[in-house]
């Protein structure tokens, strides 16, 4: 890969994340030019430039050193550490960044009888975080069947592809429309700040060291 001088900071494209992760590098004193294609953002003050991409792909494209650092969210960024990253250099949590609250929550239909986690032994649960649920699980010594779905997780006991879900709350509003229940909570999720555990020794290093700062004092300011 060819040296780069600019830090590039991937964040998601379009979704949840995009507006206050914008909102939060203007408040660093960040501004972007935006292209036409909108899949890069040359920055206007700093040498730093914007990666916008769909979020599950952040950690990848910080791991592979397509981009320095990321913004997504806690769960993503677990995922890809059991997942995909599970033999590559960990990623680093670097900055949490107060925004995207939710929970990865497991939740069973109203009327299945819960008292404990053990009832989902024996159980099917789908989920699009086969990770982070396989690793809940094993701790636990349950044995369940985890079924990977990409999408539309909460419909799955209604189809009877599944007899549990494990899936992102934030109101619960989605579970309640759904006649599911939450019984409990696997990861408090937000977006962070992700990256390599240690610094580019360049000038990417240093502007990332400046904008860990102005994140701190951003950040310190909100609370
Ligand atoms: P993309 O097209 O980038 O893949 P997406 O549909 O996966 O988009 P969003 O729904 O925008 O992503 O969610 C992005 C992140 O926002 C999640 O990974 C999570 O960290 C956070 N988030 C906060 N609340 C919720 C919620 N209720 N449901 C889903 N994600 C949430
Ligand atoms: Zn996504």
């Amino acid at each position: 890969m060819k040296p780069r001088d600019r830090l590039r900071i991937a964040m998601q494209k379009s979704g949840r994340l995009t507006e206050p992760a914008l909102d939060l590098l203007k408040r660093c004193g960040l501004t972007f030019r935006q292209s036409r294609d909108k899949l890069f953002c040359f920055g206007e003050g700093e040498p730093v430039d914007l990666l916008l991409v769909r979020d599950d792909d952040i950690p990848g494209l910080i791991a592979q050193g397509v981009c320095d650092v990321g913004i997504v969210g806690r769960n993503v960024l677990g995922e890809f550490q059991l997942t995909a990253g599970r033999d590559g250099e960990p990623l680093a949590e670097l900055r949490p960044l107060g925004f995207g609250r939710c929970r990865l929550s497991i939740a069973v239909p109203q009327e299945l009888d819960y008292a404990s986690s053990g009832d989902l032994a024996g159980r099917r649960i789908a989920t699009s975080y086969p990770g982070l649920l396989g690793e809940w699980l094993r701790a636990r010594d349950i044995d369940a069947a985890v079924v990977t779905l990409a999408g539309s997780v909460e419909i799955a006991p209604k189809l009877g592809t599944a007899d549990a879900i494990c899936d992102l709350v934030q109101s619960g509003g989605t579970l309640v429309a759904n006649q599911l229940r939450e019984t409990e909570v696997l990861l408090e999720s937000e977006a962070v700040l992700a990256g390599p555990t240690t610094l580019p020794a360049d000038e990417r290093g240093d502007m990332l060291e400046l904008l860990l700062k102005r994140l701190d004092g951003v950040i310190q300011v909100r609370e």
